[in-house]
């Protein structure tokens, strides 16, 4: 796809074109197509290959059936807005005021770029960790921001908390966290949850929490930022179904935040879906109020596919982080004898059918360079293609 004249350049000023005026070629969309094309099992992209709860998948059908396929209140349909409300209560002990404090938005990622563009000022500074979640650089320069990173290190990806804390400056006007990680799968620990929070008071920056994995942990129970003394006036709390519910392609996210923040955010969002989802919505309610037995199963199903992808690459040979949360595992590829893992994960499908993506693609190109050889495998996928996917890779191991 290309795009000419004045749209080129408007675009392209925020870095999302490639000099040629093609869309900046992706490598998520390249390694699916490899796959496609290869018939190599796809643990490249973050998305399960079994469907979620049936009481989910009906009640949207139902909704469908009963005539929900108009455009739903801005904020989102009070039936969801509700739930959300409870899960919080239920999970979090939030009370939470479902007419004020929380929006429904298309996914996770529309919920992060609203707030970006409604809370940011050109020249603002964004705090990450890096390896960060594509979109983050995206939208952030989307919002005119700088993006400023605190590196993630193998083997725990813990931050050191003096980069953290140097990161962190009067300039800073969102710290963006993701936790669980994606790319990383790690959790971060209560020592940086509670820096955070002092350093967003110290600098008068705010929080954004970006929450999608929140159910998917393996060791202690998911805290929110929000949770913590004097964070809930500064956080905007951000997740999606999409992971919880195993309906990645449904697109139904919310965020909850102080009301006035919500507004401010609400102003930008009517402006770029207005509304989304509307069968999908009372759905999303019906998972949120799932027994508890639903929230514990998944972690305990995803926790025992970890263990068996991350048996299967140790036997390899990979050198692994084990993740404490989330979809993935990153393996480094060196001692295989890769020491580039954008060429190693071309060559995967070729020398065992099966597919990865390369961490570098979660990094600023300054830093690209410190996580060359680190792939990152997905194990939301069934056992039988887990199982066959490390037979395969089993042929990696040297002699
Ligand atoms: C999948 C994912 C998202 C996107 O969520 P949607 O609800 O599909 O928009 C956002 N953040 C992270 C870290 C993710 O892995």
């Amino acid at each position: 796809m290309t795009v000419s004249g004045a749209w080129r350049r408007t675009a392209r000023g925020a870095g999302l074109l490639a000099d040629d005026g093609s869309v900046a070629a992706s490598i998520f969309a390249e390694m699916s197509a490899l796959a496609v094309r290869t018939g190599a099992l796809n643990l490249g992209q973050g998305f399960p290959d079994e469907d979620g709860p049936p009481e989910v998948l009906e009640a949207a059908q139902r909704a469908i059936r009963d005539g929900m396929n108009q455009y739903p209140p801005g904020r989102g349909l009070p039936v969801l807005r509700d739930a959300i409300a409870r899960h919080q209560k239920r999970f979090y002990g939030l009370d939470l005021d479902a007419d004020r404090q929380i929006l429904v938005t298309a996914g996770a990622t529309e919920a992060l770029a609203a707030t970006i563009l409604a809370l940011l000022e050109p020249g603002d500074e964004v705090v990450t960790f890096e390896p960060f979640y594509d979109a983050y650089g995206g939208l952030i320069a989307l919002g005119g921001g700088i993006h400023r990173t605190v590196p993630l290190r193998a083997p725990h990806f813990q931050p050191d908390l003096d980069e953290l804390r140097a990161a962190v400056t009067d300039k800073t006007r969102l710290i963006l966290i993701n936790d669980p990680h994606n790319p990383t799968g790690a959790v971060f620990s209560a020592e940086t949850r509670a820096l955070i929070v002092e350093l967003a008071h110290r600098h008068d920056a705010l929080i954004v929490t970006d929450e999608v994995y929140e159910h998917l942990t393996f060791g202690a129970a998911h805290v929110p930022i929000s949770t913590l003394p004097g964070a809930w006036e500064r956080t905007i709390t951000i997740s999606s179904g999409g992971k919880t519910f195993s309906t990645t392609g449904w697109k139904v996210g919310w965020l909850s935040a102080p009301a006035h923040l919500v507004t401010a955010i609400l102003a930008v969002k009517q402006f770029l879906t207005y509304v989304n989802g509307a069968p999908f919505q009372p759905a999303m309610a019906v998972g949120l109020d799932l027994p508890d037995s639903y929230f514990t199963g998944i972690a305990d199903v995803l926790r025992s596919k970890r263990d068996t992808l991350a048996e299967g690459l140790i036997r390899a040979g990979f050198t692994i982080s084990v993740p404490q949360g989330s979809y993935f595992i990153v393996a480094d590829a060196r001692p295989l004898g890769y020491a580039h893992g954008a060429d190693f994960c071309r060559a995967l499908p070729g020398l065992a059918g099966v597919v990865a993506v390369p961490i570098s693609a979660f990094c600023s190109p300054a830093h690209r360079h410190e996580y060359a050889s680190l792939v990152r495998f997905a194990y939301c996928k069934t056992t039988d293609v887990l199982t066959q996917a490390t037979r395969n890779l089993a042929a990696l191991a040297p002699a």
